[in-house]
């Protein structure tokens, strides 16, 4: 029984995406339209990504609590913007216990108006602030166009919610996130992004301002991987998030909001994997390494089990899996091991119990130049080397990728041709107008404005107009 084979990547990255996630065993399709079943493997890289950030939360003076499921339906009409972006997407409860609700209750699609009312109760003095709280959950945005992990009608995720006492602090905060993110991103997922600003129609419904970090998918689509709101004191003043001041005046406090989710498993599979399926940075791979025993009959099993489990005891402090399945082949469980994108294959056969040896083969380089004999003495410190390498090389092979498919058109004409397979960093003037034109014909939208800017300006790539930012154009997820 070979392995499924996957549709070719090259040809069809979204069929390549959508099997691979089912074949993978990540997830599932629910039998309610729109939904997801996460399943073990896929909640298990997840469990990874949410502990690598929040480890980095709590480093810097974040707590975790959580929130209801279920909001008030007018908590959200408080804040104008907020309502008229959420409104299309909500579910509504009417009933409850059989009976018809005096007030409908939303199942939240984000949770900045229940924080904002229990803030408002929380907050008093300028003592109570810097509030740095997180929570990890599920949202619900109504959404019938499935792709697992990408595009779902509930998903997971984590969303951090703080007060300040002043717009300078808050505005420190939400760039600090950002940075959180993006050291998250490079240092551990191996997904290079660039962090910038969003433009106007495109920033989170009640932000004053949205900052993002956007990274290229496999195919040179744009992923928004993870977002950072200043929100001014937008539902400060919708929910009364007051404090006394030290010289007990009454002041308004200034709120951001920030957001990473199981789309980032999506940013993983489209960054790194191959026409064999996943590749895991080794920093989140669920399993960091394989071993598979290779023997003929029960004499070679006896000779090469207990060299496996002294192994396997040797790097007890990675997450390792000992593939000992007798009734398939060492070639099926190769190809299985490849689909679900472990790093690092060890393989233990009776020539390398009586040479003292361990046949190591990476993941991220196929056949015979990803393959090396490692010796069993110092077996540790040469599998941490390899995993090493090759969280760096998915790195920078990802990175390059980006570079050599990132374009700056020189006109309309060619801008129109580079977005159709890559992105275009072009000077926009700014006008919403052009933003929108753009996007209706050519499908690519802004995706940030990054803070790394070229000195001195230019002219807006679709109207000519003088334009003093660079902004990165691409069609998106
Ligand atoms: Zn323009």
């Amino acid at each position: 029984m070979p392995v499924e084979k996957l549709p070719s990547r090259s040809e069809n990255f979204s069929d390549w995406y959508n099997q691979l996630v089912i074949s993978a065993e990540l997830a599932d399709y629910a039998p309610v339209r729109g939904c997801m079943v996460v399943r073990p493997y896929g909640w298990s890289l997840w469990e990874n990504i949410q502990s690598a950030l929040d480890r980095r939360f709590k480093a810097t003076g974040h707590v975790n609590a959580a929130f209801p499921l279920l909001i008030p339906m007018s908590f959200l009409e408080k804040e104008k913007a907020h309502v008229e972006g959420f409104s299309p997407e909500l579910a509504v409860v009417m009933i409850g216990g059989g009976e018809k609700l005096e007030e409908p209750l939303i199942v939240r699609p984000t949770s900045e108006t229940i924080v904002g009312y229990m803030y408002a109760k929380w907050i008093k003095s300028y003592r109570d602030l810097p509030l740095l709280i997180n929570q990890w959950g599920n949202v619900v945005r109504w959404e019938l166009r499935t792709r697992l992990f990408l595009r779902t009608l509930e998903f997971y995720w984590q969303e951090g919610h703080t007060a300040h006492a002043t717009e300078e602090e808050a505005h420190e905060e939400t760039l600090r996130m950002l940075d959180v993110y993006a050291d998250f991103a490079v240092n551990d997922a191996a997904v290079p992004v660039i962090p910038g600003r969003k433009s106007d129609s495109e920033k989170f419904m009640g932000a004053v301002d949205s900052f993002t970090i956007e990274a290229m998918m496999g195919d040179s689509r744009a992923l928004q991987a993870g977002t950072s709101h200043f929100l001014g004191q937008n539902f400060a003043k919708a929910f009364d998030i007051q404090y006394l001041d030290p010289n007990n005046q009454l002041q308004l406090a200034w709120t951001t909001s920030w957001g990473l989710s199981t789309r980032f498993v999506g940013a993983i599979i489209m960054t790194h994997g191959d026409d064999r399926g996943l590749i895991l940075p080794p920093k989140l791979a669920p399993i960091q390494v394989v071993i598979i025993p290779i023997f003929r009959d029960d004499l070679e099993r006896a000779q090469v089990m207990p060299v496996v489990e002294k192994v396997k005891a040797e790097l007890s402090e990675l997450r390792i899996k000992v593939d000992d399945r007798t009734e398939v082949t060492p070639g099926f469980k190769f190809n299985d091991w490849e689909l679900r994108g472990v790093p690092l294959r060890l393989e233990i056969g009776p020539k390398d119990v009586a040479k003292g040896t361990v046949a190591a083969a990476r993941r991220d380089i196929p056949g015979r130049e990803g393959k090396s004999i490692l010796s069993q003495q110092g077996l540790s410190d040469q599998v941490g080397d390899l995993l090493e390498k090759i969280q760096v090389s998915l790195f920078e092979k990802a990175l390059a990728f980006r570079k050599a498919n990132t374009y700056e058109p020189q006109d309309y004409a060619e801008f129109q041709e580079v977005v159709k397979h890559g992105w275009a960093f072009s000077w926009w003037c700014k006008n919403p107008e052009c933003e929108k034109k753009i996007k209706e014909e050519t499908k690519a939208s802004t995706r940030c404005i990054p803070f790394e800017q070229p000195a001195g300006e230019g002219k807006c790539i679709y109207c000519g107009q003088p334009a003093i930012e660079k902004v990165y154009f691409a069609r998106a997820y």
